[in-house]
């Protein structure tokens, strides 16, 4: 006798249990955007799926590969630029929110967590036994630990300590047709073959599901300073931020913001910032008591010795109160304009003081309001493009400047990205980066561990 064949979505519910597999409206929607500003492509999901351990995962996956059913992988969904909507309506989302489990090895310093767990709970567990796991996104207070190694997240502190891709020691993944690859070791020195852990970091969900990696961990920095310096000229920043790096200092951030991120700043919740200055840099050190006075002396005389105002706050009231100024500024921003195209293009340092200006003048030739802020110590900037969304005309002008941000990154032998991938927003913009024969080996690479393209599609690369 012949069976009713099953659903794909009943095959999930026997493999993984019914509460496990969602398929309500009202979730398939919530779980069908995130929090990329402008509108992407989307879909509305077949079902939400909410894994609780590696084998679930297993088991998804294979059950997708059988039946040919997109998979789009999902933390917290703070991507910026569309990397966990799904785009296809047959598609899964795959929540790891359940997945939030993490083990500390103080003597090895290392971690082992699930990638649901979120950045900042990790963050305070390590620092409760005298570690510091550094990568700082902004959104760290929400974002998960899969979401930033898929994205290779960054933030202040990367300046000095490095992105995450510096802090994963291994992976634990499921690839096409649901094999398992365990990548890497807990260990420091490792250079046995390809580095498959670091191909997988920045992935963008594209070449498998990852359900566990370990992290290294470093000793907590026992004090900070900060300083703040203000400036007349945006050509003066650049010297500035030159001057600082190759002075033997090295600080644990150097931010930037221009004059109408210091206004949108002020205006959202005042912090004391010199409302009609041109642009401020944010400098933070870090180490001994005694390392750390040295290090906010020898930047005041740099900032000194070019002429440039600043301030230490010996506070830390008043230290904390400047951080949270730089952390407003995207809630801030949304009061500007309705609209905003927020990109976080690279320049090589050395580069800044020309390409601060010129992006300037695309803001003028598109008569739009640019705010640019960022990690300028790494040559990091967010440029936003801000406009009115009910103007279509407006809208497009925005698209046409990102363009010539874009080309000017690109110019100066920058990047498109330094933090937000490039998901689903940028993916017309990466050839131009890595030229035809690179986008054909990144292909060749996505087939290796996805032959079906069932992985995030249409998301970073056209297969
Ligand atoms: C206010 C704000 C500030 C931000 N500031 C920063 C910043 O300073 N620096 C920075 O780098 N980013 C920043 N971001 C962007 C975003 O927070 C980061 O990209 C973050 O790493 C995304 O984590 P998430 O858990 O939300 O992942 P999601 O947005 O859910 O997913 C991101 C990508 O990871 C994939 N993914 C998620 N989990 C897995 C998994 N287990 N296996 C495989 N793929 C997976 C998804 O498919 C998607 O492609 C900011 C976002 C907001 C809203």
């Amino acid at each position: 006798m012949l069976g009713i064949r099953k659903s794909p979505i009943d095959k999930l519910r026997t493999a993984v249990g019914g509460d496990k597999v969602d398929t309500s409206i009202t979730q398939r929607k919530l779980y069908s955007y995130d929090a990329t500003p402008i509108p992407v492509e989307r879909a509305i999901p077949s079902a939400v799926v909410f894994p609780e351990n590696h084998g679930d995962v297993v088991k998804i996956v294979e059950i997708c590969y059988e039946e040919n059913i997109p998979i789009f992988p999902r933390g917290a969904g703070s991507g910026l630029t569309g990397g966990a909507v799904p785009t296809v309506e047959r598609g899964i989302v795959v929540s790891f929110e359940r997945m939030t489990a993490f083990e500390i090895d103080t003597d090895n310093a290392t971690v082992k967590a699930q990638p649901g767990v979120i950045t900042a709970q990790l963050q305070e567990a390590v620092e409760k036994v005298g570690l510091f796991y550094p990568p700082d996104p902004s959104s760290y207070k929400y974002s998960t630990i899969g979401g930033n190694i898929a994205e290779n997240a960054g933030g202040p502190r990367c300046l000095k300590y490095g992105v995450t891709r510096e802090y994963v020691l291994g992976l634990r993944a499921v690839i096409g047709k649901g094999k398992i690859i365990e990548t890497g070791n807990p260990v420091l020195k490792d250079v046995a073959g390809y580095d498959i852990t670091k191909l997988f970091v920045g992935s963008e969900g594209t070449l498998g599901l990852i359900t566990e990696a370990t992290l290294k961990l470093i000793p907590k920095p026992p004090a900070t300073a900060t300083a703040l310096a203000v400036f007349e000229d945006l050509e003066t920043v650049g010297r500035a931020v030159t001057r600082i790096m190759t002075s033997g200092i090295f600080p644990s951030a150097l931010e930037f913001m221009d004059r109408d991120a210091i206004r949108a700043v002020e205006d959202f919740k005042p912090a004391g910032l010199p409302k009609g200055a041109e642009a401020l840099l944010l400098i933070e050190v870090d180490g001994t008591q005694s390392a750390v006075r040295e290090q906010i002396e020898e930047v005041g005389r740099i900032l000194e010795e070019i002429g440039v105002k600043y301030e230490v706050a010996d506070d830390p009231s008043r230290a904390q109160k400047l951080w949270s100024a730089r952390k407003n500024l995207g809630p801030a921003l949304g009061n500007l304009r309705s609209g905003k195209i927020n990109e976080d293009i690279v320049f090589p340092r050395t580069y800044l003081s020309e390409a601060l200006p010129r992006l300037r003048e695309i803001a003028g030739k598109y008569h739009l309001l640019m705010v640019v802020f960022g990690h300028i110590g790494d040559g990091n900037l967010h440029v936003n493009l801000l406009y009115d969304k009910s103007s279509r005309e407006e809208e497009e002008r925005a698209e046409r400047a990102v363009d010539e941000v874009f080309e000017l990154a690109l110019g100066y032998h920058g990047s498109i990205t330094g933090e937000h991938g490039v998901g689903l927003t940028k993916r017309k913009f990466l050839k131009w980066q890595t030229g035809d024969e690179g986008y054909e080996i990144l292909k060749g690479i996505k087939r290796l561990f996805d032959p079906k393209n069932l992985f995030n599609p249409g998301k970073v690369i056209d297969v």
